[in-house]
C-alpha cells in the first residue's frame, strides 16, 4: 500500500534528496503537498512528474508563474505562508519539514496536529520552540524523527537503551571552511569561501553556518530539545571526515559511534522507512582504505557561537528563538555584505544581552505559544538589524 507524504521545502537540499529516494519508488507513495519559495521551474516539475495534489510557494507574487507551470497538469497551485502551513495539515502518513530557517515552524507544528509522522530537517523548529513542538506532538500522538544527520545517528544509537543510563551525547563537527584557518585572517573571510563546505553539499545557509559553528550551536540546542538531556551532557568534537555522526556515551563507560559516508540520503532514509532500514543508495564506506579518522576539541576563540549556545540553554525560556532570529539576520547581513564573517556572532550575542528578558518567558511545555515566540523573533529581529545599521 503507498503511503501518503508531504514535503516542505522540496525545491531544497533536504528536499531533492528526499525526491529522489521517493523517485526510485514511485509505486510506495502517494504525494499531497510539494511547497518551494523562489524556484517555480523545480516546484512545478517535481509535483507534475510525482502527480502531487498541490504546489505550493511562499511568494504570493510568484503564483501566476506557478500557476503557468503547471496549466494542463492537474495540479493545484497555491501560494504565502498560510498556504503552506494549510498544505501541511492536508492529511498524510509523512511530511518532510525542510524548510530553511523560522519559516519553518509553523508549517511543522500544523503537520504535527495529524497525529502521522514529522520528518524533522528543520532544527529552527526545536531551537525556537522545542517545549511547544513536543508538546504539541505529545498531544496529537504525532512522532518526530530526526533527520539532521547528528540527531539521526544519536537517536540510532539510542535504540533498544534506557535514556537513564545515558551519560553523555557527542555530535561531530568537521569544521567547515577555516577550521585550519590563522584566527586573524577570520574576518576577511568572503562569501565564497564561507559557501563551500569540506564535506557536505547543502544549501548555502547551512553552509555557511557551519563555517561560523552557528550551525552546530543549533544542533547543540536541538539535541538539548531532542532527547531532553542537560546542556553539560552534550559535547561537540570536531572531526574533519564527518564520518562519526555521533556518539553516545554509557554510564558503563561504552561509546555506541554512528559511522557513515556524508550523505543526507542515509538520515531521510532512515527518517522514511522507519522503524524498517530499507536498502540506500549511498556509498560504502571502506575504513581500510580511509585509513584514519581524526579528532579535536572545538577551539571557542574561533567559534563563539558554540559559548553562545551555552548561554542560551542557560537562559532557557524564548532565547533560543531569540538567538535564531539575531543569527537569521546576522547570515543576511553577511550575505549582503554589511558585516564581516566574524562580525555575525558579534551581533547575535549584542542581541542576546538586549533581549535577556525572553529568558524568563515561555518557559515550560504550556507556557510556550506561537504568538509568543513570533514576538520574541520580531523583536530580536529588529535588534539585530538595528545593531548591524549601527
Ligand atoms: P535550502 O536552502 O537548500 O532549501 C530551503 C527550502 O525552503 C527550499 O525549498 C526553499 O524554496 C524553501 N524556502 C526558503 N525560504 C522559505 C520561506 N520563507 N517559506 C517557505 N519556504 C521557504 O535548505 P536546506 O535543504 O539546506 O535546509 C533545509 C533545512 O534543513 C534547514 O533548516 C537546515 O538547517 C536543515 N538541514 C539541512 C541539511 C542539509 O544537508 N542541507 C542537513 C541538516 C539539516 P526555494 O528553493 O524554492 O526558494
Ligand atoms: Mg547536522
Amino acid at each position: 500500500m503507498s503511503r501518503k507524504i508531504s514535503i516542505l521545502g522540496a525545491t531544497g537540499s533536504i528536499g531533492q534528496n528526499t525526491i529522489d529516494l521517493i523517485r526510485r519508488d514511485p509505486a510506495g507513495y502517494d504525494v499531497v503537498a510539494l511547497t518551494g519559495a523562489g524556484n517555480i521551474a523545480q516546484l512545478a516539475e517535481d509535483a507534475i512528474a510525482l502527480r502531487a495534489d498541490v504546489a505550493v510557494t511562499a511568494r504570493e507574487n510568484l503564483l501566476d508563474d506557478l500557476r503557468d507551470a503547471l496549466a494542463g497538469s492537474g495540479v493545484e497551485a497555491a501560494a504565502g505562508a498560510e498556504a503552506i502551513t494549510e498544505a501541511a495539515t492536508r492529511p498524510t502518513d509523512w511530511v518532510m519539514s525542510a524548510i530553511v530557517g523560522a519559516a519553518g515552524l509553523a508549517p511543522g507544528l500544523a503537520a504535527l496536529q495529524q497525529g502521522g509522522t514529522l520528518a524533522l530537517a528543520n532544527k529552527e523548529s526545536l531551537v525556537c520552540a522545542g517545549a511547544l513542538m513536543l508538546g504539541e506532538a505529545k498531544r496529537h500522538g504525532a512522532t518526530i524523527l530526526p533527520v539532521d544527520s547528528e540527531h539521526s545517528a544519536v537517536f540510532q544509537a539510542l535504540v533498544g537503551e534506557d535514556m537513564a543510563a545515558v551519560e553523555r551525547i557527542i555530535i561531530t563537527a568537521s569544521g567547515g571552511a577555516f577550521r585550519d584557518w590563522p584566527l586573524e585572517d577570520l574576518p576577511n573571510a568572503t562569501l565564497d569561501q564561507a559557501s563551500s563546505h569540506p564535506n557536505w553539499d547543502m544549501g548555502q545557509r547551512i553552509t555557511i553556518d557551519s563555517a561560523s559553528m552557528f550551525n552546530k550551536a543549533m544542533e547543540v540546542i536541538e539535541t538539548r530539545e531532542f532527547f531532553g538531556v542537560s546542556p553539560e551532557s552534550i559535547e561537540v568534537l570536531v572531526h574533519p571526515q564527518s564520518m562519526i555522526h555521533a556518539l553516545v556515551g554509557f554510564c558503563d563507560g561504552g561509546l555506541m559511534a554512528h559511522v557513515g559516508p556524508p550523505d543526507m540520503r542515509l538520515a531521510i532514509g532512515y527518517a522514511l522507512h522507519h522503524p524498517q532500514r530499507a536498502h540506500l543508495p549511498v556509498e560504502r564506506l571502506d575504513l581500510a582504505r580511509i585509513g584514519q579518522l581524526d579528532f579535536t576539541a572545538p577551539d571557542d576563540a574561533r567559534w563563539p557561537a558554540l559559548r553562545l549556545a551555552r548561554e542560551v540553554m542557560a537562559a532557557g525560556g524564548l532565547m533560543g528563538a531569540v538567538f535564531n532570529a539575531a543569527k537569521e539576520v546576522a547570515l543576511d547581513g553577511f550575505i549582503a555584505g554589511q558585516l564581516c564573517f566574524t562580525q555575525m556572532a558579534e551581533i547575535v550575542e549584542e542581541v542576546l544581552d538586549a533581549r535577556a528578558e525572553e529568558a524568563a518567558q515561555g518557559r515550560g511545555r504550556d507556557a510556550m505559544t506561537l504568538d509568543l515566540v513570533a514576538q520574541a523573533d520580531h523583536l530580536a529581529r529588529k535588534a539585530a538589524k538595528a545593531a548591524i545599521q549601527k
